[in-house]
């Protein structure tokens, strides 16, 4: 094992490519100022400014959700950690940014943040304008309702025209679930983020709320009893990192920290912290793809 780390770590530096020393996520570990990666690349510049800015959830429990203390928590959070550990930045240094599902192309290609990890489903559509490292995580699409109503049972019980159900702009949700409406005009309510449709199921002002089941389940979690999931999954997301459509590089880099902590127990470490309190499944961490 050791001689084929060895072996690895030879073959990286004759790439020309360093080694991040170990900055813990432990805030008060300085990252190491002399780790040295590939010049000119994504992660010498984040190494030596020693800052990253990561958009993130700030409405969603178990994945990213924004604390009492202005900072997110959740299993995309802690991916986010991981990475910037990697480059050598200490978790206080991350300036973390709320993403919205509508915006993320748009605020990597703008470069307001240097990476997107936000329950960010992996799609050709997106492929057009970003990149994606990963999959790290795969979920799929499902329904949430009211604990007292049995009338909706997957998404063919919006097919007859009357029920309402409500997801996000620019998610990948809003656009599976419109094949099973009658009348987009009135069955579909869209809003910027997750925590709007929960309220609007809670008013009645929709029947349902969909997008992925690791989201919802966060949120039937934190109901006190209030909602329950319908029916099953009927779709794969499989979860990606955002990063600049041409930035191979650091695609790759992000990709090798993947299966890195897929191996070392980080990976389970981080689910078992944060999502994995309403799931107790803890995933096995999906082959990453080097497209
Ligand atoms: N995974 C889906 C997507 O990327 C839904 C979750 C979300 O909106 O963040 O669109």
């Amino acid at each position: 094992m050791l001689m084929k780390r060895l072996a690895a770590a030879a073959a990286i530096a004759v790439l020309g490519v360093g080694v991040a020393a170990c900055g813990g996520t432990d805030p008060a570990t300085p990252g190491p100022s002399t780790a040295s990666f590939k010049a000119g690349s994504t992660m010498e510049k984040l190494n030596k400014a020693q800052k990253i800015t990561i958009g993130t959830k700030f409405d969603q429990p178990g994945f990213g959700l924004k604390g009492l203390d202005g900072k997110p928590a959740g299993f995309d959070v802690e991916i986010g950690k991981l990475i910037a550990k990697e480059l050598g930045i200490p978790a206080d240094k991350i300036e973390w940014v709320e993403t919205k599902s509508a915006v993320r192309e748009e605020v990597i290609e703008k470069g307001t943040v240097d990476l997107v990890v936000a329950t960010y489903t992996i799609n050709d559509a997106r492929k057009q304008r970003i990149a994606f490292a990963g999959p790290y995580y795969v979920a799929g699409q499902h329904i949430m309702v009211r604990s007292d109503d049995s009338s909706i049972t997957g998404p063919d019980s919006f097919k007859e025209g009357t029920k309402k159900v409500c997801s996000v702009q620019g998610s990948t949700p809003a656009t599976n679930i419109k094949k099973y409406l009658k009348d987009e005009a009135t069955q579909l309510v869209l809003f910027g983020g997750y925590a709007e449709c929960v309220d609007a199921l809670k008013n009645k002002t929709v029947d349902a709320v969909t997008t992925d089941n690791v989201i919802l389940l966060g949120f039937v979690a934190s109901s006190n009893g209030a909602y329950k999931l319908a029916g099953n999954k009927f779709t794969d997301e499989p979860y990606g990192i955002g990063v600049k459509k041409d930035d191979t590089d650091f695609r790759n880099f992000i990709n090798d920290l993947l299966e890195k902590i897929a191996k070392d127990g980080s990976y389970a470490k981080a689910w078992n912290d944060t999502a994995g309190k309403f799931d107790k499944n803890t995933p096995t961490a999906p082959a990453v793809n080097r497209y």
